[in-house]
Order: structure tokens, then sequence, then C-alpha cells
């Protein structure tokens, strides 16, 4: 399959996120109409519930055929993922240069315009959990909050993480309201309340749960991988001045909460296969995880080889028609900890997942300069500006910035898998009433 290509020809240029060995689904309305399933394919939707009603979803399992009818991603996330594939297996059938010419004419009718349709988010998302997976994220902050011991000692032993918020998830192209919040100057002896003006972007990727898990029952590091359904890029946005005055002793709250985007299309675990790579060795001194976070297979093929980049283009930059700026660009590699540990240690003490749950990596930088998934980091909390194209300078994000999250894989020899984008533009704070 890895060698086939597609009768839609956009699914076959080098620069495409959706070959026909991808095939990501998602949620897409046309004008007017409802909620429906779809995959990608080049600059197309292939509409699953079209497919359906042509009968060209015969065979699979009656489970597979009535989640593709579903308006959301998850009844199909919830059948095992034999079924996912089977039906990730016969959308390549028929979307295939050879494909069966009556089968192809029926597929062709299905079809629309990427540019044509809304797309919605994809999962009803029960339960998002944010990590904080890579140690050089985690080193890089803690430089700037505490220079004398930037990484705390638990870090190399536990996967960090807290549980988000649902009903703030939305999906790429969603606006997004400068939070207001409280906030403390270092020189100011009293808080004060008001919009925040250190608004920031975090590059990550977010895991969707497969299959879940009994309450009390752990999933093993052996497992885990099993209940994986698919990745998307998320960007957790953050109000770093109301997150310092806020963090201490429970973790972020109304800092991260106001709103989080993540990218339309799920990208399964299947079409990631041939960019697994090796965790990043530890380095030497580094304790070794302790036994239910250890595994030669993970350490083997934990990691996803997915470069990840990040771009900006302001109000002004928009208006004199430049293309937006990259900031950083970074590789999902680099995390400290893999998704099949972070799902290991989060049901660890018989939590239970479930199917359509969203565990996110946290911020993914590198050691390199350029590679950091934040402005935070980038600016040194603030102290040194970006100058853009424009020759406007951002310590942290203005309203009318609009932040491009982008994520794919590239290898030799197979076609390059993509998650697509993930969009957010700064729209100004509500007006406050005194
Ligand atoms: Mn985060």
């Amino acid at each position: 399959m890895w060698t086939w290509k597609s009768w839609v020809n956009s699914a076959n240029t080098p620069e495409t996120d959706f070959p026909l060995q991808n095939l990501p689904c998602g949620i897409f309305r046309e004008t007017d109409g409802n909620p429906r399933m779809g995959i990608a394919i080049g600059k197309f939707v292939l509409d699953l519930q079209r497919c359906n009603h042509a009968g060209l979803l015969e065979g699979l399992s009656e489970n597979v055929r009535a989640a593709c009818e579903q308006p959301s991603l998850n009844d199909l996330i919830a059948c095992s993922a034999s079924g996912w594939s089977s039906l990730r297996r016969r959308l390549a059938e028929l979307l295939r240069t050879e494909a069966d010419p009556t089968h192809r004419r029926k597929t062709e009718a299905a079809l629309l315009p990427i540019a044509s349709v809304a797309l919605l988010k994809p999962v009803q998302i029960g339960n998002y959990t944010d990590f904080y997976a890579s140690i050089h994220h985690a080193t890089n902050v803690g430089r700037l909050f505490r220079p004398d011991q930037p990484l705390l000692p638990n870090y190399k032993f536990v996967p960090i993480g807290y549980h988000g918020r649902t009903s703030s998830l939305v999906v790429s192209g969603t606006d997004i309201t400068r939070p207001n919040g409280q906030t403390k100057a270092s020189n100011s002896d009293l808080p004060r309340f008001g919009p925040t003006s250190a608004l920031d972007y975090e590059l990550e990727v977010g895991a969707y749960i497969g299959k879940g898990n009994p309450l009390g029952e752990q999933i093993s590091l052996e497992h885990a991988e099993e209940h994986l359904f698919g990745i998307s890029l998320v960007n957790d946005w953050s109000a770093r001045d109301i997150q310092t005055w806020e963090y201490q002793p429970l973790g972020p709250f109304l800092s991260k909460s106001f709103v989080t985007s993540i990218s339309p299309w799920v990208v399964s675990m299947d079409a990631l296969a041939p960019f697994r790579v090796a965790m990043p060795a530890r380095p030497v001194g580094d304790p070794a995880p302790l036994s239910y976070l250890s595994s030669v297979v993970n350490q083997n093929i934990g990691a996803i080889d997915m470069k990840l980049e990040v771009l900006l283009s302001s109000a002004s930059m928009r208006s004199a028609g430049s293309a937006p700026m990259l900031l950083s660009s970074g590789n999902l590699r680099d995390l400290y900890w893999s998704f099949a540990q972070l799902v290991t240690h989060h049901t660890s003490n018989g939590c239970n997942l479930l199917p359509g749950d969203l565990l996110a990596s946290g911020t993914v930088s590198g050691a390199e300069e350029g590679t950091q998934g934040s402005l935070l980091e980038m600016t040194r909390r603030g102290t040194q500006p970006i100058c853009l194209p424009s020759g406007e300078l951002r310590s942290f994000l203005e309203d009318g910035d609009e932040i491009i999250l982008r994520g794919y894989c590239k290898k030799e020899g197979f076609p390059r898998i993509g998650l697509g984008e993930c969009r957010g533009r700064i729209i100004p704070a509500p007006f406050l009433s005194s």
C-alpha cells in the first residue's frame, strides 16, 4: 500500500499532507448541511455517508459502517483497531489508480473540495489531559523562573500533567478572544484585573484514545499503543502573566482554560507506522524509568519522527501581502516521554480513559535555538522580542496576530504524511465595565 498512487491527482503531489497512505478522518459540513464524517485525500474530502449509501463500504463490519454515518468520530474510535484498519484499507482500494471503474465513479461522486466545506471539531472529547513531556521545554521554562534549579527532581521519574478543560476546545480557524484575568506586576503590591498582556501559544500534538480501560485497571506499557487511535495538532493558548500569578501551588487554571485549538483531521497510528523511531537515549546519569514505564519496544519505536512548525502573521503583514513568518521548527521525536508511556502513567492509579479522550504532549521544544514551541521560551519571557518582516516587534501575541501550526512526517521512499494545520487569530478582549 505504501507505493500506491491515487486517481485523485492532488493526492500524489510531494507537498500534500493527505496522500492515499494518510486518509485522516474528520467531520465536515456543507453550507446549511448536517455534520458528516469524511476523510481527506489531496485537496478533497470523501463523504463517508455517501460512500456507505452507495454500497462502497459493503463487507465491512456493521459497527464500522454505522459509525461512518455519525456526526462525530466517537463511534468509529470506539470500534476495534481492526475496524479502523479495515475502513482505511477499503478507502485506499477505492481511491487507488487501479480501483474498479464502477467503484471509482461512485467514489468520485462522493468527493467535495475541502475548500468548499466547513471543518468541524472531529471528536466529542470527554476528557482532556495536557502533559509536559518535552524535557527541553521543561528546562527552558524552568530556567526562566528558577535559574538555579531549572528542572524539578520529579521530572525524570513522573510524566507531569494536569487535567484540562474540554468545553473550551475549539477547532482550527476559531477566533481566540484575548482573556481577562488577574495578574500581579513584580513592582506592584496588589494584583489587577484586565486583559492579559502576555498571550502565548504552545505547539503541541495530541493523541486520541481509541479503546478505553475499565476503572481500576491499568493499561500496561506493553498494550498502551493499542489504545491510541490517532493524533492531531493542539495549540494550548496560554496567558503567561495570569499563569505566573495563579500557578502555585496547584498548577495552571484560568491561564489555560479560556481556549485550546485542535486541528480538524485525526491521523491514524497506522498512517504513522513508517515514521516510528527510537526514543532519544537518556543522557548518562539520568535514571532509568521505573519498570512500569520501561520497555525495550517503547525505547526502540516509541517516538514519532514528525517535523513541527509554528508560523505567525500579523494584521499588518497580511495587509502588506507578506507570507506568514516561520517562528520555529522542532520535532516530535524529542519528547522525553512517549504517548504510550503517557497512557500507562495516566492509568497507573486505575483512572479510566474513554474512547475519544485527548492526551496532549505539552509544548514540544528541542535543545537547539529555533526549536522552541512557545514565545515564552523564544523571547526569554518577553525580554528578547522577535522582529517580524513588517518591522514590528513581538514579545507576546498582539490582537490580529494569527498563529499557524503544522506537522508532517517525511522519509525517503514514503509519501509525506501530514496533520494539516491548526490556526487561530487573536481578537481583542471583551470590554470591561468598571
Ligand atoms: Mn500545554
